[in-house]
């Protein structure tokens, strides 16, 4: 069965909006998520501020009241029931239960079991991942497979495919394996299934350029705007 590698902040979760309004009430500021151009957040936010911007990280239940962007939990289901799903996620040690309980209560059909804290997203089986930072989706392309973008101004330079949304997320991985056939995944049978590894398979050969340039999902190279 096909696994997709799901990241989950800015992806599942909306870290960016509830990141933004923590520093904007503290601090007095009106950033907004497509204010942040690079991955260095501290270039953003008032010079008083700076690097103070990453301590809301460590804040108790920052990560357990997160909301998810809109449609994922709903095409998460139904890509359950297709694909192997595995959320892949980097995490400081203060968010990992906030994690593992977000999980479990939002995403019962995929469950914690199927959840790995991991910072080298490279090196975990999968046939795709879909994520947001920029050394993620580079460090992934990299093995030969396919990295998706959840497109934020932060990672427009990165060349491999975008998506701005799960509805259209959902369009892509039809078309890139539309192979794969039921059975579903789930915490209690998903990784039990089939335990084959498809590390260094890209998704449908040559369909990640064609399909990027057929549909505009491509980034092509270089920020777009
Ligand atoms: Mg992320």
């Amino acid at each position: 069965m096909t696994t997709l590698l799901i990241d989950m902040d800015s992806v599942i979760v909306d870290l960016m909006s509830a990141w933004c309004r923590r520093y904007n009430a503290d601090w007095n500021d009106n950033l907004t998520p497509e204010d942040i151009l690079t991955w260095e957040w501290e270039k953003y936010v008032k010079p008083e501020c700076g690097r103070r911007i990453y301590q809301y990280l460590d804040e108790p239940g920052m990560f357990l009241h997160l909301e998810p962007l809109p449609h994922a939990i709903e095409v998460l289901e139904r890509l359950s029931n297709r694909y192997e799903i595995l959320i892949v996620t980097s995490s400081r040690r203060t968010a990992m239960a906030e994690k593992d309980a977000w999980v479990t209560r939002h995403l019962p059909f995929i469950g914690r079991k199927n959840l790995i804290l991991a910072h080298r997203k490279d090196r975990i089986c999968g046939d795709l991942l879909f994520d947001d930072a920029p050394h993620n989706l580079e460090s992934f392309q990299r093995t030969g497979r396919t990295a998706v973008a959840m497109d934020y101004p932060y990672n427009r330079q990165v060349a491999c495919l975008r998506v701005k949304g799960w509805l259209e997320f959902e369009q892509l991985i039809h078309r890139l394996f539309p192979e794969s056939g039921g059975g579903g995944g789930g915490e209690h049978d998903g990784a039990a299934q089939d335990s084959s590894c498809h590390c260094g398979r890209r998704a449908g050969g040559d369909q990640r350029r064609d399909l990027g340039e057929a549909d505009g999902t491509g980034s092509g190279g270089g920020r777009s705007g």
